[in-house]
Parts: C-alpha cells; structure tokens; sequence
C-alpha cells in the first residue's frame, strides 16, 4: 500500500493532486510525490536539475547566491509542494535522469513545476548555470514528454538545450527572409540558439538584431564574430525608451518579429515598442506579464500580434539540438559553459 492506493491513475496525472482538491498538477499547490510508480506512470531516478533561469535567478538573489542557502531553499520548496515550483516566478525547469524500469538515460521535456519531485539530498548547486544534482526521484504521467538523451551531445549540455527548447522552434516558424528580428536576452541560452535560427531563416537580406546588457560576454563576441547578428545592442530591456531608441538607431524599420528571452521582470513594453506596427512579439521569457504586456500594447496605441511562450512546439527538442550540432561555435560555446559534471563544477 502507498499513498496512493485507492486513486485511479490519471494519465494527465490529476491522481497525483492533493491540494487544492480537482486542480490540474500544474495549477496545484501540492502534488504527492511518492516515489512509487502508478500503471501508467515513469519512475525516474535523477541527477540533475535544470532550474529555470526567471526562478533560479529569483532564488538566488533572494538566498545572495550562497549555494547552501539555495539548496534549503529549494529543497523547501519541494518538500512543501511535492515539486519544483517556483511560487514567486511560477516556473519550474527540466531534470536528467534514469528510467527506473528501462535504464534509459532521459530528459524531461515538461516543467518540473507539475512534475512529482521527491528530493534525498543535494549534492551540488552550481550557480553560474542554475543546475543542481540531487540524488532523488521523479514521477512523469503517461501524457508527459521526454527524451532520449543523444549520443553525440554531452547530456549536461542537451539538459541546457532542451529547457529551452520551445524558443529556436518557434523562431524557425514566426520568422521569414528578409525579416527584421531582433532578439532581447541575446546572450542567454535561449538568445543564442535564438539568434541561430533567426539568421538562418532571415537570410542575407534579412537583419538579425541582439540586445543585452553588455557587448563584452564570451556569448555576445560570439555572436558577432560568427555573423548570427547583424546588429548588437547594449541596452536595459526594462528601460522602454532607451532600448526603443536604441534598436530604431540599428533597424530604423523596427522589428518584423521580437523574440524576448530575458529572465527579469519589467521588458514588456520595451519589446513592443521595438516592434514595427503589424508586427509579432514572442514571449518566451517566464517573467512576462500579461496584464504588463496587454495594457502596455493599448497605452501606447501599438497593433502587435503577442504570443505566450509555449514551451511545447511538436518537434522542438530535436529542432533544438539540430540548432547546436548546425552550429559548431554555439555547440562549443555550451560544450565550455554546460558540460561540467558534478565533480568538475566544483
Ligand atoms: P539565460 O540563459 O539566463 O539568459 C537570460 C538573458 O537575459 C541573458 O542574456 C541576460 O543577459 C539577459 N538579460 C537579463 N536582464 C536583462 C535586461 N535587463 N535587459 C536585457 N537583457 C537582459 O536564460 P534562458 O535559460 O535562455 O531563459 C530565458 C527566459 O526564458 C527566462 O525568463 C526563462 O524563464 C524563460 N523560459 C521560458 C520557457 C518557456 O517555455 N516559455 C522555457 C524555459 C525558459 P546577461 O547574461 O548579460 O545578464
């Protein structure tokens, strides 16, 4: 007998909720995280955390980046809520782990922020990158995706990848030759692969523009000296009129399409205003706000498409580690930045 005995499995996991009674796992506040696998369920032992970037930012300015004090902040997260779930940003992340019954090395590919989580230890909290080793388990429903981790792509890296997967593809569908796209958060994970896709599609005739705070990152003179940016802007993405003017001095046209991948509040009316008239700008970020979006677009009289990051595109994982093996520099770039294992981080 478990915990849950007497429920019958669900295959969007609702078996799973406790609190508040008939919510959806992602929506609950409290899952059952037993780490016992129901009929229909994947039993997961996991290594690695890929915390999102919005919440693990929040919790590491929130806990001054002490490695300690994350670790018990995050384990008190999901000791209190049965899952990774952010209840300031409201995100989650991705883990790596073991299939129980098969062996198989995975990826998770949804949000850790409706995934059963059951924490034994931390082993290791590495805050350049957001990345935590545990030693735990994790329950995915029949309705969850995953992945088969690839062979020639260090796993730590395809785990950075694959959170952010749903960007690159929704850029290789939103942009076309010729376009205007400029790219808020360039030199992230995100930004980059990103920028990738948006110079592959826009073409020669088309003119990729990168914001970020600085110009002098590792990831931002990489962008440049490849050429996946015809543009590079320094500016702070919450500063609406400066970053607006300074993206209209590089693209007096402004942008067919905006993608926004930054991890901080408060960029909404910047990336619409960056924006031409008629044009789309992609939410990815997780610290968009929709109220900030929608009233920000009606204040100052701009006709944009908006669209919510959904971090699900059919195909998205393997567009997304396409993106890297497509492009040696990137993959080199998070091969240095992401590969470390536990015992290297250190
Ligand atoms: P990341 O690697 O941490 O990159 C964030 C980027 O934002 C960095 O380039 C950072 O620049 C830049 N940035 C921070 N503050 C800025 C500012 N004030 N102005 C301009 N740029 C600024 O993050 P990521 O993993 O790519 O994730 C990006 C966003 O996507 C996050 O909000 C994350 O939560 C979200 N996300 C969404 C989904 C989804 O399904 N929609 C899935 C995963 C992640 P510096 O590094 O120079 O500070």
């Amino acid at each position: 007998m478990n915990a849950l005995s007497g429920r019958k499995p669900h295959p969007l996991g609702t078996h799973r909720v406790i609190d508040p009674p008939g919510a959806m796992p992602q929506s609950a506040w409290k899952l059952d995280s037993t780490p016992v696998a129901c009929e229909n369920e994947m039993l997961c032992d996991v290594d690695v955390l890929n915390i999102d970037s919005a919440s693990f930012k929040q919790i590491a300015d929130a806990c001054d980046a002490s490695e300690t004090r994350i670790a018990e902040h995050v384990r008190s997260i999901v000791r209190e809520r049965g899952k990774m779930h952010n209840p300031v940003t409201g995100s989650g992340g991705m883990f790596i782990g073991r299939n129980r019954a098969t062996g198989e090395r995975i990826a998770s590919l949804v949000s850790l922020t409706l995934t059963p989580l059951h924490i034994e230890s931390i082993e290791r909290v590495d805050v350049a990158t957001g990345r935590i080793w545990i030693r735990g388990s994790a329950i995915l429903f029949a309705s969850g995706l995953w992945a088969a981790l690839p062979d020639d792509i260090d796993e730590n890296v395809a785990l950075a990848v694959l959170d952010v997967a749903g960007a690159p593809a929704q850029v290789q569908r939103l942009c076309e030759p010729g376009q205007t796209v400029v790219i808020i958060g360039a030199d992230g994970k995100s930004g980059m692969l990103s920028c990738a896709q948006a110079k592959a599609r826009a073409g020669s005739s088309g003119r990729v523009v990168a914001v970020a705070p600085s110009s002098e990152t590792a990831a931002a003179k990489l962008l440049r000296e490849y050429g996946y940016v015809d543009a590079f802007v320094v500016a702070d993405a919450r500063d609406a009129l400066d970053i607006s003017e300074k993206v209209a001095a590089a693209a007096p046209q402004l942008a067919d399409v905006t993608i926004n991948c930054v991890n901080v509040p408060g960029t909404e009316l910047g990336s619409i205003l960056c924006t031409k008239e008629n044009g789309t700008v992609y939410f990815f970020s997780m610290s968009t706000s929709f109220t900030a979006a929608a009233l920000g677009a009606e204040g100052v009289g701009k006709d944009v498409t908006m669209i919510v990051g959904n971090g699900y595109a059919r195909g998205h994982a393997q567009t997304a580690l396409q993106t890297l093996r497509d492009h040696p520099p990137i993959h080199t770039y998070f091969r240095e930045k992401y590969a470390a294992t536990k015992e290297s981080a250190r």
